[in-house]
């Protein structure tokens, strides 16, 4: 029962959920407001940038490969233990819980294992006259390489006076020892690196059978001493030659960079800056005036033929997640683990499915949809009988009992403010004292007549309006206590449960095809059905079973049509993105078309005012089926249920309030006469064996003693009631139903709006409220 009692909670929370998800629609640029105002700086837009997104078969993994955009530091970007991942999604700017929001399983870096699988290796070749400061740079810049050349394939070499370090890996050790700045003052610059080109060009170790070489060189680009022509290197211009030389035979092997690091303005001649550039260009890579990583790869894998995202990033879905056409944007945050700051993140937009044909990730299986959906339904049901059934009629009763109950107290008695009378309305024998009167109307009464009278007063309905309060102490479960509109709500919900049923089996028959239509079929059909078998009173059901079953296959069909004509308006002129903007206009046209079969013909006048509930109820439904939540543990199918609930008891209460609440039916008599109204309820409510009949005789029922000239036998006809039926019995030729001649001694139906005629009298038998 708790887990039953969290699961309504759950759906009636979905719902009023639901309810904000449309109201606001601009809650999302707010929301956006404060992501940037609080939780990003500003100047962190996202630098990554989304390349594709591709899902599983069924929608229950997807991966997203993302490129960098900007250079995002020291960090890989799968290593848990100094980089925390922050994922969130928003739906039309509503932000889902955690609960729904995909989880990232892996992080895959595509580029390094790109690098590692095609063995490129890099050498930087780091100046070590530079500065400190500078070197502190360059050393930082390396080890943000690292999240590329993941697999120790990044080498460090330095250049000092007019040595050259051996090709070292970039261990921790030797990033933490090595970048010391030198007293040297300049380098040979050209010749180290040269010597370091054929090192690796020539496969000397550590470039042992590696045909994808990248030499990375971090200078000032100081190749002259102070205040002298002369160059450092006497081998210079030999080396330069040596430079700018072009060798095609290393062209698809070798790429060179060099990174300018000249921050003090020192000024390097034009002519060596040319000579640098030459050397990269010629070699397939870049002079960068500042060093760019992402620049260096774009380069390289260029250069290598090499087509790889930057991460690409695994999300499993959590079961039941449905999408529904709605804007789904996908947030991941990288932050710094541990000063909780982003330094990267993107943003995937992903918009699958539609309202009416959802994807439900890993949604349960049809027979427990179903099973869910009718638990649910019946669940409802109960409540909804117990409070209508058995609390608010009890509570009703207590307050009659308090209100117009009371100790009779003899003579004199006044009950507010009017004098009681001194005997019983019904039984006409004195009150006595201590008896239990009720004095709800002018009718004074014993409490034990009031009950034997069917708990109103004689006169209730044409000439006493008050005296009526209906409960059964002795049967709770007598239908008559509970309200008017009771039945028709359960009809309601077994309708909708109907045509949820075979909406939920259809759309699992169909897939994803045009299920709006089928709604319109199923739902039309079972509310026409169970609207038209109210409508019509029971009394008269077996006669007209044919009737209603036509009434509801017009229905359906019509709603079909509307649905299909709408579909396919939407189509041809690509307006799907204005969807609901559209659908609410079968919608409500399948309210007022239900309304209208269901009650044409019976004694339920279709009023204006039931026009423009029904199309209200369409459209609230409709608003329902497209705002329902999709943040629940509950299956998204079984949800819709509610949609079908809506719209099924909506409509129905909106006939049920034009519908005649008592059961009360008359002849009209018409024609010689005065018109009146002939209550024949009252002669077969207490007695419904009776017969009554009409003829000229003193006898009869209703004595047709005005028409002189007709022909009107003593007694020419007669009126039954069998099974809760009216039939009208011809004893004599001359009976006229719609002007066709009635055989003799055969029983007639009659049912709402039928007319007879007798000599030159005309009946109309009509059922109607009061
Ligand atoms: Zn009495
Ligand atoms: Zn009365």
């Amino acid at each position: 029962m708790k887990k039953m009692y969290r699961y309504i909670l759950t759906v009636l929370a979905t719902l009023c959920l639901a309810g904000c998800d449309d109201l606001f629609p601009s809650m999302d640029d707010f929301s956006e407001l404060d992501s940037e105002g609080i939780g990003i700086p500003s100047q962190q837009k996202p630098n990554m940038k989304v390349d594709t997104i591709v899902f599983s078969q069924n929608y229950k993994t997807f991966d997203i490969a993302t490129k960098i955009l900007r250079d995002i530091g020291p960090y890989l970007l799968e290593d848990s233990s100094r980089v925390k991942v922050h994922v969130s999604e928003k739906t039309n700017g509503i932000e889902r819980t955690k609960r729904s929001t995909p989880i990232l399983t892996r992080i895959e870096n595509t580029e390094g294992l790109a690098i590692d699988k095609h063995d490129i290796r890099m050498l930087a070749l780091v100046d070590l006259t530079l500065p400190q400061p500078v070197l502190n740079e360059i050393r930082k810049k390396i080890i943000n390489a690292k999240s590329l050349f993941i697999n120790d394939n990044l080498y460090v070499a330095f250049m000092d006076g007019q040595k050259v370090s051996e090709s070292m890996p970039t261990s921790p050790y030797v990033m933490d020892n090595y970048f010391k700045h030198s007293s040297e003052e300049y380098v040979y610059l050209y010749r180290s690196m040269l010597q370091k080109k054929y090192e690796m060009i020539n496969g000397q170790k550590p470039w042992e059978n590696c045909n994808k070489l990248v030499l990375l060189t971090f200078s000032d680009g100081m190749l002259y001493a102070d205040d002298s022509d002369e160059p450092i290197d006497p081998d210079h211009y030999l080396f330069e030659e040596e430079m700018v030389k072009e060798d095609p035979s290393i062209q698809d092997k070798f790429l060179a960079f060099y990174a300018n690091c000249n921050k003090n303005d020192m000024e390097i001649d034009d002519h060596s800056n040319n000579v640098l550039w030459l050397f990269c260009s010629k070699n397939g890579g870049n002079y960068m005036e500042q060093f760019n990583l992402i620049e260096l790869e774009d380069k390289t894998f260029k250069a290598f033929n090499i087509k790889s995202p930057s991460n690409i990033f695994h999300f499993i879905n959590p079961n039941f997640k449905v999408y529904r056409g709605g804007k789904n944007k996908l947030t991941v945050d990288f932050l710094d683990a541990k000063t909780d700051s982003i330094f990267a993140s993107f943003t995937a937009d992903i918009v699958k499915g539609s309202i009416y044909a959802p994807i439900i990730v890993n949604g349960l299986s049809l027979p427990v949809v179903l099973i869910q959906g009718i638990v649910l339904c019946f669940f409802c049901m109960l409540v909804v009988w117990l409070v209508m059934q058995l609390l608010v009629p009890y509570i009703r009763y207590r307050i009659f009992l308090k209100k117009h109950v009371t100790d009779y107290t003899g003579n004199n008695m006044s009950w507010e403010n009017q004098p009681v009378k001194e005997s019983c309305y019904y039984c006409k024998a004195p009150f006595e004292i201590g008896e239990k009167i009720v004095v709800k109307c002018e009718h004074t009464m014993h409490k034990s007549c009031w009950d034997e009278n069917g708990h109103h007063c004689p006169e209730y309905s044409d000439h006493c309006k008050n005296g009526s309060h209906y409960y059964n102490s002795k049967n709770i479960y007598d239908t008559h206590n509970a309200s008017f509109y009771l039945v028709w709500i359960m009809m309601a919900f077994m309708a909708a449960l109907e045509s949820w049923i075979c909406f939920t089996l259809f759309a699992s028959l169909n897939g994803r095809i045009d299920l709006l239509p089928s709604f319109g079929l199923t739902t039309a059909f079972f509310l026409t059905l169970s609207i038209s078998t109210l409508a019509i009173s029971m009394r008269n059901l077996k006669h007209a079973i044919m009737n209603i079953l036509l009434k509801s296959v017009v229905a359906s069909i019509g709603s079909f049509i509307l649905f299909y004509l709408t579909n396919s308006i939407i189509d041809s002129f690509g307006l799907s993105e204005y969807n609901t903007f559209f659908t609410w206009i079968p919608w409500t046209l399948m309210g007022y078309l239900i309304a209208l079969c269901s009650t044409y013909g019976t004694r339920i006048p279709l009023r204006k005012s039931l026009i423009g509930l029904s199309a209200i109820i369409g459209f609230l439904s409709m608003y329902v089926w497209s705002a329902i939540f999709f943040d629940s543990e509950v299956d998204f199918r079984v949800l819709l249920l509610f949609s079908f609930l809506i719209f099924s008891v909506g409509l129905m209460l909106c006939i049920a309030y034009a519908a005649p609440r008592s059961d009360r039916y008359f002849l009209k008599v018409e024609g010689a006469v005065k018109t009146m109204d002939v209550a024949l309820y009252k002669w077969f409510r207490n007695n419904p064996g009776r017969v009554v009949t009409i003829g000229k005789s003193v006898d009869c029922s209703l004595q047709l003693s005005w028409d002189l000239k007709g022909y009107v036998a003593p007694i020419h006809a007669e009126i039954h009631m069998e099974d809760e039926c009216l039939y009208l019995i011809a004893r004599e030729k001359g009976v006229y139903i719609e002007g066709k001649a009635v055989n003799v001694d055969k029983k007639e139906w009659l049912y709402h709006g039928k007319m007879f005629t007798i000599g030159n009298t005309s009946f109309t038998y009509i059922e109607k409220d009061r």
